[in-house]
Parts: structure tokens; sequence; C-alpha cells
């Protein structure tokens, strides 16, 4: 085995550790994916490190402060430097693993590496479309949100379409994550369309 398949071999061993008993919303899945569009996104720069970009996708969930304790970091920090990175790949995945959470970080500087505006666009692609509309329903349902609420200061699921998912599109840093999230970004523009026409149907 090369050494880069034996550093990704142990970091998915790590995560599919640490997530395999997440809520759907969180779950192994959702990292797969946030996987998959990175490595879709990267191959549209070929000037990216996908092998770092890989990395942050599998840990990105490793600083969210409901899933796991506040030194997680250092566990994670302390699990690549068993698996040959160097010092300095090891910083850059922690910095990318700090800077995806959009509640923390809406928007990035310019001057963030690419590989990391690749992952955060991946993470929010994930939380739009038919998928994303799937994990709110999940996530919602989880904690006992209302689905809909005529009260506009009651957390309801339908309420988070417009204070996160229908804004993402817009703070995308790359063009190709743009592209790509486009059919997305329309499907949750007309799935709400529906549901507030369903709404207004309902007799009072
Ligand atoms: P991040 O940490 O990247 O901001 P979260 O962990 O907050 O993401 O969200 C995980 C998933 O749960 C996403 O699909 C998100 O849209 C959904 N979610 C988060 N908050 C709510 C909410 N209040 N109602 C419905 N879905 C939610």
């Amino acid at each position: 085995m090369n050494i880069r398949s034996s550093i990704l071999k142990g970091v998915y061993e790590y995560v599919n550790k640490l997530m395999s008993d997440m809520d759907p919303a969180h779950s192994i899945d959702h990292i797969y994916r946030v996987v998959s569009i990175t490595k879709k996104l990267c191959s549209e720069y070929p000037e990216t490190n996908i092998l770092l970009a890989e990395i942050i996708a599998l840990l990105h969930e490793m600083n969210d402060d409901k899933l796991f304790p506040p030194n997680q970091l250092d566990n994670v920090r302390d699990i690549l430097s068993q698996l040959s990175l160097s010092e300095e790949n090891i910083c850059f995945i922690i910095e990318g693993i700090s800077l995806i959470s959009y509640r923390k970080h809406p928007s990035l500087t310019a001057d963030v590496p690419l590989e990391i505006k690749i992952v955060q666009d991946a993470d929010r692609i994930d939380a739009i479309g038919a998928m994303g509309i799937a994990r709110a329903f999940a996530f919602g349902g989880s904690k006992g949100y209302p689905l809909y609420s005529i009260n506009p200061d009651t957390n309801s699921i339908i309420k988070h379409f417009d204070d996160k998912l229908l804004l993402i599109y817009d703070l995308l840093n790359t063009d190709a994550a743009k592209k790509y999230a486009k059919e997305r970004h329309k499907f949750l523009e007309e799935f709400r369309t529906m549901f507030i026409k369903e709404l207004n149907e309902i007799d009072d």
C-alpha cells in the first residue's frame, strides 16, 4: 500500500468509528457525500491538493460542538500525526476543519486556500436540494421542531429554509460549486413555494 492509501485508510477508519452512530443529518453517509462532491469540485481545479481536501472533507464535522467535545481537534491532531503527514499538512487540515461551519463562518476571506473553500462548498451543497431537504426534516424532527408555525419567531423546519438553506447558493465560494448547486437551489425554491401554497390552502 502506498503512503497516500495508508493515510486515507487511517482517516477513514477513524471517521467510520466516530460517525457511525450519528443522527441522519450528520451520518457517515453525509461525510461520504461531502467527500464525493469535494472530489468532483477539485477535478475542476487541477491545482488543488485532492488528498488534503479529501481528508478535510472526511474530518469536517470534528469541530462541531453539537457532536463532539471542545478538545476533539487535539484528538484529530494526534491521529493525523500517526499517519506520516507533515506538520505543515496537519496544520493545513486543522485550519480547514475549523473553517467549514456555516454557523461560525458564513463566508470565508479571499486568502483562504482553495481546498478549504471547496470542502465548505461541498458541505453546503449537501445541505440543499432533495438531500438537504431530507436532512432538514430529519434534523428538525429529531429536535421536535414543528414543520411550520404561524408565529414567525418559532423555530419551524420551513423557517430554516429562509434562515439558512435559501441563502447558501449566494454564499458559495467557487464557480464550480455554483454550477453544481444551481439545480439543487432551484428545487429548494420550488419546494418552499409549493409548501407555502399548500399551507395557504388550509381552511381557517
Ligand atoms: P453546520 O454546522 O454546517 O452549520 P448543522 O450541523 O447546523 O450544520 O446542520 C446539519 C443539518 O441539519 C443541515 O442539513 C441543516 O440544514 C440541518 N439543520 C440545522 N438546523 C436546522 C433547523 N433549525 N431546522 C431544520 N434543519 C436544520
